[in-house]
């Protein structure tokens, strides 16, 4: 850049050659400059500020806000303005489904269970441009205890490959759209009779990968199973072809990642594909399967691990 005095004409020239002259001129291109340059700053803070407000940047709120092992981590995330694709939400090296919920904001559902340790998680949320990590603490519960002794050379029922292929397929299962609204109802009027998380000794030995994966509802034979909350139904076995532990079972997919799971019924009302209401007949109360005695078993999974449906009775996620 040309230095701007060389640019005037002699004349100019000579009239700064005038001490007095030539130092006005200096102070007012020092003063010009310190305003560019003192302008620039304010501009860059007031975009900058612009960008860290809450509600314009990536954003996660976490629910609830003391979560109990078994409890599903609810997180709410604003992304950047102006983002089409969904932002990334990892725990560890886990990566869980983030879905639309409206203009720029999104949820993804952390599952915990009790084989966890308590303490604290870090979950990083990014959209792309922005990455945002946010910590919560898991608090530790007590689970009941049971007690189970075999009489030596009782195996007990042993699942089908083609049973543990379907539930494992059917628990996997996420879709892009909610299909349940506010909280579950029960599925079932019987009282709960084993709850969530039971941690199991077999013949003195720890289960270390055993938790009860549900809710068991003591109604009586034959009562009525009905869906807790609205869904699809995606999954219908039947224990006479090959459902040997799971029994007569009827899986609904209540969407975005959570499924449910209804264990040992004595008959099915619904046929795979079907869309349920919350209310509608599922079925009835029975003991096949790996039973001792009617029961139904519900279990609750958010991507594909069992957490605890007391949370979604209790609270609605919506
Ligand atoms: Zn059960």
């Amino acid at each position: 850049m040309l230095d701007p005095i060389s640019k005037l004409g002699s004349t100019a020239q000579k009239l700064l050659a005038n001490r007095s002259l030539l130092y006005s001129w200096r102070w007012f291109s020092r003063f010009g400059s310190a305003s560019i340059f003192w302008g620039t700053i304010a501009l860059t803070i007031v975009l900058w500020s612009a960008v860290k407000i809450p509600g314009l940047a990536l954003n996660g709120q976490l629910t609830p806000a003391t979560p109990k092992l078994g409890e599903t981590i609810v997180v709410n995330i604003t992304a950047t303005p102006g983002k089409t694709t969904p932002p990334t939400v990892k725990v560890g090296n886990k990566t869980y489904p983030a879905f639309n919920l409206g203009t720029d904001r999104y949820r993804a559902m952390v599952p915990t269970t009790p084989l966890e340790r308590p303490g604290d998680r870090e979950i990083t949320i990014a959209d792309g441009t922005t990455t945002s990590k946010l910590k919560i603490a898991v608090a530790d519960r007590k689970f009941p205890i049971q007690r189970i002794n075999f009489s030596p050379g009782k195996a007990g029922i042993q699942a089908t490959a083609m049973e543990l292929k379907e539930v494992a397929v059917f628990k996997a299962i996420v879709s892009p759209e909610k299909l349940w609204s506010g909280k579950f109802i029960a599925p079932n009027q019987g009282r709960t009779s084993s709850p969530y998380g039971v941690r199991r000794y077999y013949n003195g030995e720890f289960a270390k990968d055993y938790y009860h994966r549900g809710l068991d509802y003591a109604g009586g034979y034959g009562s009525a199973v009905v869906a807790p909350a609205g869904g699809k139904v995606a999954l219908v076995g039947y224990e006479k072809k090959g459902f040997r532990v799971h029994g007569n079972v009827v899986g609904v997919d209540h969407g975005q990642g959570l499924v449910s799971i209804f264990m040992h019924l004595s008959k099915i009302d619904v046929e795979e594909g079907q869309m349920l209401a919350p209310g509608d007949p599922i079925g009835a109360i029975g003991s096949t399967g790996a039973s001792t005695g009617p029961h139904l078993h519900w279990g609750l999974y958010v991507n594909a691990v069992s957490i605890d449906p007391v949370q979604w009775r209790g609270n609605a996620i919506d």
